[in-house]
């Protein structure tokens, strides 16, 4: 019998996250789940067969407590916390949400990948990193998210280079618009505005992008997918959308 396949998703509490760990979970791996709100990864544990830890990828000690009860071989690694804070021109930029966007799309993102680096060579592991297409454009009031995601990408490109010569491979999956819990907390709990950021189109969901990990991670083992930018119909940018189009 084939060994089972092991995975590590951060921000696995909502969104994204939890829909690639019920895709991978139902396509044979066992899930490691990690996120701050440590109830909501426990009932999906509970429903995947897989395993729940507290992970705040902002805090150095909290990562590397979670890297340390991951199991030596490891075969993908899906980076997905993080997130947008704030839509504010930079005139009016907010340092505690920047430096949040920072903290984890990009050093969150860093911190995980170094302490996981070993168990992925010696599982001959898959680095799928969730970035944006945020991370290929910008608009205005976009400043800190795109910076950050900007910052993401790089990341992910230059470990591609490090790693040349491992088995590793390393992918850049750039969502376009997804309706999750992200306009939500972009707003800052404000409900009624994050709605609107989808109204007369239909956006990705969470499950769309959960296919995309499925399919880039399950490719033949000499073949790296480098970048899948996957955006609705209807957006052709970040800040390009047709809205009442019948999209
Ligand atoms: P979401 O529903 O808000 O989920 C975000 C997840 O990240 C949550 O599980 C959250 O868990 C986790 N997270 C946030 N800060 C964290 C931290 N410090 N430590 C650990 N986990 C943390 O949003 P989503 O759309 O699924 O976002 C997932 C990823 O996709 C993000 O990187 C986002 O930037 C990217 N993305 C989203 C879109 C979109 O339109 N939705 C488009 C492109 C890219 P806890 O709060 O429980 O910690």
């Amino acid at each position: 019998m084939a060994e089972q396949k092991i995975a590590v998703v951060t921000g696995a509490s909502s969104g994204i996250g939890a829909a690639t760990a019920r895709a991978l979970a139902a396509a044979g791996y066992r899930v490691i789940v990690g996120a701050r709100r440590i109830e909501r990864l426990e009932a999906l544990a509970a429903e995947t067969g897989g395993e729940a830890r507290t992970l705040d990828v902002g805090d150095p000690a909290s990562v590397t407590a979670f890297c340390a009860a991951v199991p030596p071989a490891l075969h993908l690694l899906v980076n997905n916390a993080g997130g947008a804070l704030g839509l504010e021109p930079i005139a009016e930029a907010r340092d505690e949400d920047w430096e949040t966007m920072y903290r984890t799309n990009v050093l969150g993102l860093m911190r995980v990948t170094r302490a996981l680096l070993p168990n992925l060579l010696e599982g001959r592991g898959h680095i799928v990193n969730i970035t944006s297409i945020a991370g290929r454009d910008v608009y205005s009031g976009g400043a800190g998210y795109t910076a950050a995601k900007h910052a993401a990408r790089a990341v992910t490109e230059t470990l591609r280079i490090e790693l040349n010569g491992t088995p590793v491979r390393v992918t850049d999956l750039a969502p376009g618009m997804v309706e999750t819990e992200f306009s939500e907390v972009r707003f800052h709990g404000d409900a009624e505005r994050a709605k609107g950021v989808y109204e007369g189109l239909t956006p990705l969901t969470a499950e769309d992008i959960a296919d995309c990990v499925l399919w880039v991670a399950t490719r033949p083992w000499h073949v790296n997918i480098d970048e899948l930018v996957v955006k609705p119909v209807a957006q052709a940018g970040p800040g390009k959308v047709a809205r009442n189009a019948g999209l």
